[in-house]
């Protein structure tokens, strides 16, 4: 898979076939591979936190989620041409999983967004085949307890939705144990899925302008917005980089 350096990591140039054919051909492997969904402030962070780099370029598959890392690859002149989001990944492996008979598990999110996620999915694809979900708020000490449980279901792929980066590191600890072979960081895709929260319409998409459409909805999150200035300007500052090896 064609990859794009970024800072101090690599984004795969891939599409949404692309992922979904990979990730069910890694359901019929077997294995634990991990899947990162990559927005700008998780390329930030690789670029400040060694231990998350590494956890980054160890990813089995890293996707562009979002507008913010198109246009980065594109102040950094190599620019990515596909984008395949955490949430419609997400959907769509939902709208294939009873035609390819993969057993999809949701873990993450409020009990309010888990469940209402679970349903619209399950109303919206009723071959779907729904391993089993929990919601996001159970201890570091849960956590062994959490993955058994989804191994007892005989899930393939579990979409994780704890938070950048608390997902990335949940997937790379505790996917081997819970059986699945593929565990994808969602961020707060069940919230959108409820219905909880809207996604950016188009318009505020092509303008690269989610960042925008999403503070107004979350004002509280505007600590990572923060950091988008800063990460453009490193982005440029290393523009001469472009070793894709
Ligand atoms: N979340 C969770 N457990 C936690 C922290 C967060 O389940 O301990 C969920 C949260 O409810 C939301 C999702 O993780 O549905 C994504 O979190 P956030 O909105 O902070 O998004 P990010 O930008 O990190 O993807």
């Amino acid at each position: 898979m064609e990859r794009v350096r970024l800072l101090d990591i690599f984004v795969h140039d891939v599409s949404l076939e692309e992922v979904l054919e990979q990730i069910t051909k890694w359901c019929r492997e077997k294995g634990a591979h991990q899947v990162v969904t990559a927005d700008a402030y998780m390329v930030d962070l690789a670029s400040s936190d060694p231990v998350f780099r590494q956890l980054m370029l160890d990813a089995d598959l890293v996707t562009p989620d979002s507008s913010g890392v198109l246009l980065a690859s594109r102040l950094a002149g190599t620019p990515i041409k596909n984008k395949a989001s955490g949430c419609v990944i997400a959907e769509n492996h939902c709208r294939i999983s009873g035609r390819e008979g993969l057993k999809i598990y949701f873990l993450g999110a409020s009990e309010k967004a888990n469940t209402g996620a679970a349903e619209k999915m399950q109303a919206a694809y009723p071959d779907m085949l729904f391993a089993g979900r929990h919601d996001g708020y159970f201890s570091p000490e849960e956590s062994a307890g959490v993955a058994a449980a989804i191994k007892e279901t005989g899930a393939d792929i579990v979409l994780v939705a704890l938070g950048i980066p608390k997902q990335e590191y949940w997937i790379k600890e505790f996917l081997p144990a819970s059986g699945a072979s593929v565990g994808i960081g969602i961020g707060g895709t069940f919230d959108v899925m409820s219905g909880n929260v809207k996604r950016a319409p188009v318009f505020f998409q092509k303008l690269y302008l989610e960042w925008l459409y999403r503070f107004l909805q979350a004002p509280k999150k505007s600590y990572k917005l923060g950091r988008l200035p800063g990460f453009f300007l490193k982005v440029l500052k290393n523009r001469n980089k472009k070793d894709n090896s």
